[in-house]
């Protein structure tokens, strides 16, 4: 038998997790495909389960001084159906998985299980956005790129509960968002692209730059994109330079949904794409 708690708010979960050690079960979308067992046999929950999908407090979407906030507990549904949230946003947690699976999705499932194939996560780290932990003790604000630490690895503490997530909300008027996968929907990325810039007469004033699945974690590099900001306007010349760089900080490997090569070049193709697009 699990055993297993639905605290009603935020803090009575932070209490529970400080006394106890628990595993954290949000919609449940990844924890039960990792914890399965055969067929008509409990998943494997060898320690007590807290349920925090339905607190309040995990739950809002509000947009203020330019910030968006995202309730960790927000599935992917209602994520898309937020009138608050950008329309690139909504694409992305759309090329999630299917409706069924995208209605018990949290977005801080997606990031607490720090898959480098997340697809929440490229637009996450293009967007610069800020982890608010809670614990009793109080709250931290991490970067998304200091929270995740390597494949399946973040910072976060037993005693921490994924509250929001923060992301300042830019003018982006040159969007690309691109996984590549071996169907439309229900497969994991083999790899996947998110560009967002805004060019004004021309000028490149902001571009982030972000490629999932093809590394430990999320590849992005804020050097090379503050080169291309101070360069303003880029030639075919320094589209290939820009490739060059990218290629040398690109790692995929080899495994079962694809191969290293193959995700590379790829990834290379819609930057080149990309950035002559901004052009
Ligand atoms: C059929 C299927 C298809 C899928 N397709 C995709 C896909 O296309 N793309 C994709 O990216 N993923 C996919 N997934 C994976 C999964 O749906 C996502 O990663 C999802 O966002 C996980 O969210 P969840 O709420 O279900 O997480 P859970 O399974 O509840 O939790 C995942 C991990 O995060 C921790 N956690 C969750 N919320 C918090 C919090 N607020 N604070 C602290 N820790 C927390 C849990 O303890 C656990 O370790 C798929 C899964 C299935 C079953």
């Amino acid at each position: 038998m699990v055993k297993g708690y639905r605290p009603s708010n935020l803090k009575e979960a932070l209490e529970l997790i400080s006394k106890e050690e628990v595993i954290l079960l949000s919609g449940g979308t990844d924890l039960m495909v990792k914890r399965k067992r055969c067929s008509g046999v409990e998943p494997l929950f060898d320690k007590p389960v807290v349920f925090i999908k339905d607190l309040l407090e995990l739950k809002n979407i509000t947009f203020k001084n330019d910030i968006l906030t995202i309730g960790a507990a927000c599935t992917c549904s209602e994520i898309a159906n937020n009138d608050l949230v950008p329309e690139y946003m909504k694409e992305v947690v759309l090329c999630m998985a299917s409706p069924g699976i995208r209605n018990m999705a949290t977005i801080g499932g997606n990031i607490c299980n720090s898959s480098p194939v997340g697809d929440t996560l490229p637009a996450l780290y293009a967007l610069e956005s800020v982890l608010v932990l809670e614990s009793l003790s109080g709250k931290r604000e991490i970067p998304i790129n200091e929270f995740i630490v390597g494949p399946g690895k973040n910072i976060i503490r037993k005693d921490e509960i994924l509250k929001e997530i923060r992301i300042n909300i830019k003018e982006f008027n040159k969007v690309l968002h691109r996984k590549v996968g071996t169907r439309k929907s229900i497969a994991l990325a083999k790899l996947s692209f998110m560009g967002l810039a805004k060019v004004e007469n021309g000028k490149i004033e902001d571009i982030r730059l972000a490629f999932g699945a093809v590394g430990p974690t999320i590849i992005n590099s804020k050097k090379i994109e503050n080169e291309i900001i101070k360069k303003g306007t880029i030639s075919k010349e320094d589209i290939e330079e820009i490739k060059t760089k990218y290629g040398e900080i690109i790692k995929p490997i080899d495994d079962q949904r694809s191969k290293a090569n193959y995700r590379k070049g790829i990834c290379l193709n819609l930057l080149g794409y990309y950035l002559e697009d901004l052009m």
